[in-house]
């Protein structure tokens, strides 16, 4: 429900999360050349993106050849993601022109993409303005960042922060954080919580946890923040250590990625 606030904030939404370097705070999943692609703050379901031109421009007759084509193009490819990633059964993709016909941000042009499951919007007109939100967006933002960070590395694993329930320690194998192997055709969180179910009590995507910036994704395979409880008699090879001593023992990059999980969690 916080993000269902309605807060407002000066200037235009879209030019501020682009000047914004923490892509995560600002629910950047994918900066192009000419576009960029962001959750929706208040989406209309689960995976709402939209597909957003760097420039600000109201109508698609200003927009350069170059970023029409990018928009087309992005379009396209988070649609087969989408599909893959939130396994929805249908997309809407639309974009309002002007506030007459519907356009929130009518300043900056954005296209509109949003997942849809057979039978998902049934009951909405009966509770009028209330939104369905089934999953929190830190854990939607994951799993879209994670599947353009696995694209974009050629990753064939995924490396896991798995965070005790009150966070006070961490899961660790061999000093570092555990790597969990990736299966062809099947979304990353997916794969992650399937290899983890035999050994958890309980496990929860908690968020994204790799670095805040996506230009740094070409370098770097996806890593994902969960809360992970191990079934009775623990879950060989992995260590429960205290933060302290999970600090001391991990790499200098790691203890990054630890310090930027913990914060994201508060
Ligand atoms: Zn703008």
């Amino acid at each position: 429900m916080a993000y269902v606030g309605g807060v407002s904030e000066p200037g235009c939404v879209f030019c501020n999360a682009l000047a914004n370097d923490d892509d995560v705070a600002s629910l950047i999943v994918h900066r192009g050349v000419h576009a960029f692609v962001i959750l929706n703050l208040y989406p209309y379901n689960t995976g709402h993106l939209m597909v957003v031109p760097t420039e600000h421009v109201s109508d698609p007759a200003a927009l350069s050849e170059a970023a029409r084509s990018e928009v087309a193009e992005l379009t396209a490819s988070f649609c087969t993601g989408l599909r893959l990633v939130m396994g929805c059964d249908g997309l809407n993709i639309g974009v309002n022109l002007g506030s007459a016909a519907g356009a929130g941000i009518a300043d900056h042009l954005h296209q509109h993409i949003v997942p849809r499951w057979s039978g998902d919007a049934n009951f909405m007109p009966i509770v009028g303005d209330v939104k369905v939100l089934p999953e929190l967006l830190p854990a939607t933002y994951a799993k879209i960042r994670a599947e353009v960070a696995r694209l974009k590395s050629s990753a064939d694993s995924v490396r896991v922060v798995l965070l005790d329930p009150d966070r006070s320690g961490l899961f660790l194998e061999h000093d570092t954080f555990p790597r969990v192997r990736l299966t062809e055709g099947e979304p990353v969180w997916r794969a992650t919580l399937t290899s983890l179910a035999p050994i958890a009590a309980s496990c929860e995507l908690l968020g994204w946890g790799g670095p805040p910036s996506t230009s740094f994704d070409p370098i770097q395979p996806p890593i994902l923040t969960l809360s992970f409880t191990p079934r009775e008699g623990g879950a060989p090879p992995y260590r429960l250590q205290s933060l302290d001593d999970a600090n001391a023992a991990l790499s200098e990059a790691d203890r990054a990625v630890l310090a930027q999980a913990i914060g994201r969690r508060g």
